[in-house]
C-alpha cells in the first residue's frame, strides 16, 4: 500500500476522518503510528557481538522528524500532507519531548544511539522510563520554579514488551516492566532503546510541583530523574534508582546470551558494556553477583570477564559530580552488594598502598569511578584536553597503574537531527552544492572549503541564517512575548545553568555594555542575547543567575535608551526542541566555561555546524575546533587550563583582588547591587550572589572578564566585515565534518568494542 492510502486508512480508523479533516494533533497521532509501523518493518541489526549502552539518560528529544529523514520518508510524507492542506512542521509541534534527560550527558547517548544504528552496530541503549523526568521550567516573579513534565501520552514510541525482573532490595522486591523505543539507523536496520520502569509506580504520589513521599520507592522510583538529592532520603532513592536500572540491565544482558545459547565464561566476546559516567557502576558488582550466586562462577572467575566486558566512559572533573556513596547506604539499599564491593575493595588494597586508587575510603566512602577504573577494560575522556588532563593530573594515580586502558573519544553529534533535520533550508543547500555525501561520511562537508570565495554561495549561507533569524523572533515572540531585531547580532549560550560554564561573565559583559550604551556609546549594530538554562533546584546560585538575568532582561528591554540596540531574553523551559530552533538562528556561539572545567561540550559542535562562530576559552572541543578552524574563524580568550590549574593547586586566585584592579569589573559587578537592579530584582538572590563573586568565585569569573569583553568587541566588530565573516561561517561548517557521532562511534567501535 502507499503511503498516502496507509495514512488515510489510520486517519479513518483512529479519528473517523480523513487527513483533509484531522486536526495537527490527531494528525501527529496516525503519523506516529504509522512511521512505527514502517521502523517496525526493517530489520533488526544482528552481529557476533553487541553492545550495550548504559546509561541514566537518554535525552532523545521529539523523534518524529529524526526517524522519517532515517526511514527515508520524510519528503514523500510532507508532500502528501501539503497536498492535503497540512504542514508537516505543524504536525512535529505537537509531540511532546520525552523528558529522560538532563542535558549534554544524556544527549550523547542518544545522538550515540543514532549513530551505532547508522553505522550498522548492534547496539542497544539501557536506561529507565521517568515518568516525569526532568522537571519543567517555569519563570514566576523572575524565579526558577519547578514543575513536574508529564510527557507520556497514550500513544507515543514507547512500546510495552512482556519482559520483567524481579529487583531485589534490602527491605523489599520490585517487579520491573520493560519499555521499548526502536531506533532506526539512517538508511539502516533497527536497535532498540531499552527503557525499564516500575510496575507499581504511582503517579498520584506527586503533591504540588516536584514534591513526593521519597520513601515510598515502589510508587515513586521511576517518577523522576535526579530528584532532589540533599537529604539522605534523596540520596538513597538515588541509590534505589541506579541499582534498578543496572540489575535489569545486567538481567537482561545474561538473559539474551542465554537465548543465543552462548557460554557465559566468554562473555567478553559476545557483548561490551559501556558505561556512560558513574551512575550505572552497580552493574559491575551486579553481574558479579549473579555469575557467581546463580550461574556457579567463582569469584576469580566472575571478576575476570566482567573485567573483559566493561568500559567507563568519564565525563567530569568537577569534585561534586563524582559519585561517592557512602558504604552505609549502600548496606541499606542493595545489602547483598556490599561483600562484593568489599572483596572488590580488598584486592585493590591488597596491590596498591597509594590511598588514592582505594575504592573504600578512609571515610567509608565507595568511589565509583575507582571501582570502573580497576574493573573495567576501557576509561575513556570525552576531548583531547579532557583525557590529557585525566591522565596528567585528576586520574593520574590510576593512569600510572593501567596506562593501556586510558584513551581518548572526542563526542559528536548526530547530524540526522542537528543539520538535516533542524535546518533543512542549510541541508538542501550543501546538497546542492556539494552533492550529498555529506550525509553518509560527513568529512565531505570539507568539499565546501574549495568554494570559500563563491560569492553567490557565500550569500546563500547568509539568507539561511537571516531566514531562521526571522522563524526563531517569531518564535519567541509568541513563546516569550519578546520582539526582536532580525538584522541584530544573535549571540546565544545555552546549557546547563553551572558556575563553570560562567553564564554569570556573559551577564557581566551585558551589564558593561548596558553602562556604556547609557552613557553614549552606541553600538554599530544592535545585539540580541539569548540564554537558556535550567538550574539543578537545589544549586542555590545557579538560581540566582538565573534571577539576575531574568532582572537584566528587563530593565534593558523596557530602557528606551537602550533597546534600540540591544535585548536580552531568557527563554523558558529550554530543551532539545528549543535547541533546535535555537541553534540554526546563531551568530554567536557562547562556550565560555572556565578553562580545564568542560570536559567537552557538545552544543558547541551544534552551533558550528549550523554557521555560527564560537566565542570560547580554550576547554573542551573548543580546543580542536581552534585547530581544525584556524586562528581567523574562532575567537579563544581566557587564561589556559595548565594556569587555571596551577591557580587551584596553589589556591592564590583572589575575586576581589580583579575586582580592585579593574574600574570596569568594580563597575558591572556593584551594579547587580545597585538601586537599579534592586528595584526590580530580590535583595536576597541579588545579593548572595554579588557576595559569591567577591568573596569566592570558585570558577574564576573575575579572572577572564577583561579579556571576554575585549574579545567579544573585536568580535562584533568583525561581523561589520561581512564578506570575511560569512567565510568564516563556511569554514565552520566546512570543518564540522570530524564532530560527526559517527567519527566518534566508529573510534569506541575500533578501540573499545570491537564489534565485528
Ligand atoms: C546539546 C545540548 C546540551 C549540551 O550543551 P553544552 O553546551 O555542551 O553543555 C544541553 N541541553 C540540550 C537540550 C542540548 O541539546
Amino acid at each position: 500500500m502507499n503511503l498516502e492510502k496507509q495514512l488515510e486508512k489510520l486517519t479513518k480508523e483512529r479519528h473517523g476522518k480523513s487527513i483533509k479533516a484531522c486536526s495537527d494533533a490527531q494528525l501527529y497521532d496516525c503519523v506516529l503510528q504509522l512511521t512505527k509501523e514502517q521502523m517496525a518493518e526493517k530489520p533488526a541489526i544482528k552481529g557476533k557481538k553487541k553492545v550495550y549502552y548504559i546509561s541514566m539518560e537518554f535525552l532523545i528529544g521529539k523523534l518524529l522528524s529524526n526517524n522519517l529523514i532515517n526511514l527515508g520518508i520524510y519528503e514523500e510524507l510532507e508532500e502528501i500532507l501539503k497536498k492535503n492542506g497540512k504542514e508537516l512542521a505543524a504536525i512535529e509541534e505537537a509531540e511532546p519531548e520525552p523528558s529522560l534527560g538532563n542535558g549534554g550527558l544524556g544527549r550523547l547517548a542518544a545522538c550515540f544511539l543514532d549513530s551505532i544504528a547508522t553505522l550498522g552496530l548492534p547496539g542497544d541503549g539501557i536506561g529507565l522510563n521517568y515518568h516525569y523526568g526532568l522537571f519543567k521550567q517555569v519563570f514566576k516573579d523572575k524565579l526558577q520554579k519547578a514543575e513536574k513534565n508529564d510527557w507520556i501520552e497514550k500513544n507515543s514510541w514507547l512500546t510495552k514488551t512482556d519482559t520483567s525482573f524481579e529487583v531485589v532490595y534490602g527491605d523489599r522486591k520490585v517487579k520491573s516492566i520493560l519499555y521499548d523505543i526502536d531506533v532506526i539507523g539512517y538508511e539502516n536496520g533497527r536497535n532498540k532503546l531499552h527503557l525499564f520502569d516500575v510496575e507499581s509506580v504511582d503517579e498520584g504520589l506527586v503533591k504540588g510541583g516536584i514534591n513526593f513521599d521519597k520513601s515510598k520507592i515502589e510508587k515513586n522510583l521511576t517518577l523522576f530523574l535526579y530528584p532532589d538529592d540533599s537529604d539522605e532520603a534523596g540520596n538513597l532513592l538515588r541509590i534505589y534508582q541506579e541499582y534498578f536500572m543496572v540489575s535489569n540491565g545486567a538481567q537482561l544482558i545474561i538473559k539474551e546470551l542465554k537465548e543465543k545459547g552462548l557460554n557465559l565464561y566468554q562473555m567478553h566476546k559476545y557483548v561490551a558494556i559501556q558505561i556512560n559516567d558513574t551512575h550505572p557502576t552497580l552493574v559491575i558488582p551486579e553481574l558479579i553477583r549473579i555469575l557467581t550466586w546463580d550461574e556457579g562462577f567463582t569469584i576469580e572467575d566472575a571478576v575476570n570477564v566482567v573485567r573483559k566486558t566493561c568500559a567507563y566512559t568519564n565525563h567530569t572533573i568537577l569534585a561534586e559530580a563524582l559519585e561517592k556513596w557512602p558504604l552505609a547506604y549502600i548496606e541499606k539499599v542493595v545489602p547483598q552488594l556490599v561483600p562484593i564491593i568489599k572483596e572488590l575493595s580488598a584486592r585493590v588494597a591488597k596491590k596498591y598502598k597509594n590511598p588514592k586508587v582505594q575504592i573504600i575510603d578512609a571515610e567509608r566512602k565507595v568511589h565509583m569511578a575507582h571501582i570502573d577504573i580497576h574493573y573495567g577494560y576501557s576509561v575513556n575522556g570525552v576531548a583531547a584536553i579532557h583525557t590529557d588532563i585525566l591522565k596528567d593530573t585528576e586520574l593520574h594515580h590510576f593512569y600510572e597503574i593501567y596506562p593501556e586502558k586510558f584513551n581518548n573519544k572526542t563526542n559528536g553529534i548526530t547530524f540526522r537531527r542537528w543539520l538535516l533535520s533542524c535546518n533543512r533550508e542549510l541541508s538542501a543547500l550543501l546538497t546542492d552544492t556539494i552533492g550529498d555525501g555529506y550525509k553518509k561520511n560527513a568529512d565531505e562537508l570539507e568539499k565546501l572549503l574549495a568554494k570559500a570565495d563563491d560569492v553567490k554561495l557565500l550569500d546563500a549561507i547568509e539568507g539561511i541564517k537571516r531566514q531562521k533569524k526571522e522563524a526563531l523572533c517569531t518564535y519567541i515572540k509568541e513563546k516569550e512575548g519578546i520582539e526582536l531585531n532580525p538584522d541584530s547580532i544573535f549571540d546565544i549560550q545555552v546549557k546547563r545553568l553551572h558556575e563553570y560554564k560562567r553564564q554569570q561573565m556573559n551577564a557581566l559583559y551585558i551589564i558593561h555594555k548596558y553602562l556604556e550604551i547609557k552613557g553614549g556609546k552606541k553600538p554599530t549594530r544592535p545585539m540580541t542575547f539569548i540564554f537558556g538554562a535550567k538550574a539543578a533546584p537545589a544549586y542555590v546560585i545557579a538560581q540566582d543567575i538565573i534571577h539576575l538575568l531574568l532582572v537584566l532582561a528587563e530593565i534593558v528591554n523596557k530602557d528606551p535608551d537602550v533597546s534600540p540596540y540591544m535585548k536580552v531574553v531568557m527563554v523558558e523551559n529550554y530543551n532539545v526542541s528549543y535547541a533546535e530552533k535555537l541553534i540554526p538562528a546563531c551568530d554567536v556561539s557562547e562556550q565560555i566555561s572556565l578553562a580545564s572545567k568542560e570536559a567537552s561540550g557538545t552544543g558547541n559542535m551544534k552551533f558550528m555546524l549550523n554557521g555560527a562562530v564560537t566565542l570560547g576559552t580554550s576547554d573542551g572541543a573548543n580546543v580542536e575546533i581552534h585547530e581544525l578552524v584556524g586562528d581567523d574563524n574562532i575567537y579563544i580568550f581566557g587564561e589556559k587550563s595548565d594556569v587555571v590549574i596551577e591557580h587551584y593547586a596553589k589556591a592564590d586566585y583572589v575575586s576581589k583582588d580583579y575586582y580592585k584592579k579593574s574600574p570596569v569589573i568594580k563597575k558591572a559587578v556593584d551594579f547587580i547591587v545597585g538601586k537599579q537592579a534592586l528595584k526590580v530584582g530580590h535583595k536576597e538572590n541579588l545579593e548572595r550572589l554579588y557576595k559569591e563573586l567577591l568573596n569566592k568565585d570558585w570558577f574564576m569569573t573575575l579572572l577572564d572578564l577583561e579579556d571576554y569583553i575585549k574579545v567579544k568587541d573585536k568580535m562584533f566588530e568583525d561581523y561589520e566585515d561581512r564578506v570575511k565573516w560569512k567565510r568564516k561561517m563556511l569554514v565552520n561548517i566546512a570543518k564540522a565534518g570530524f564532530f560527526s557521532s559517527d567519527r566518534t562511534i566508529a573510534e569506541y567501535n575500533k578501540d573499545i568494542w570491537k564489534l565485528n
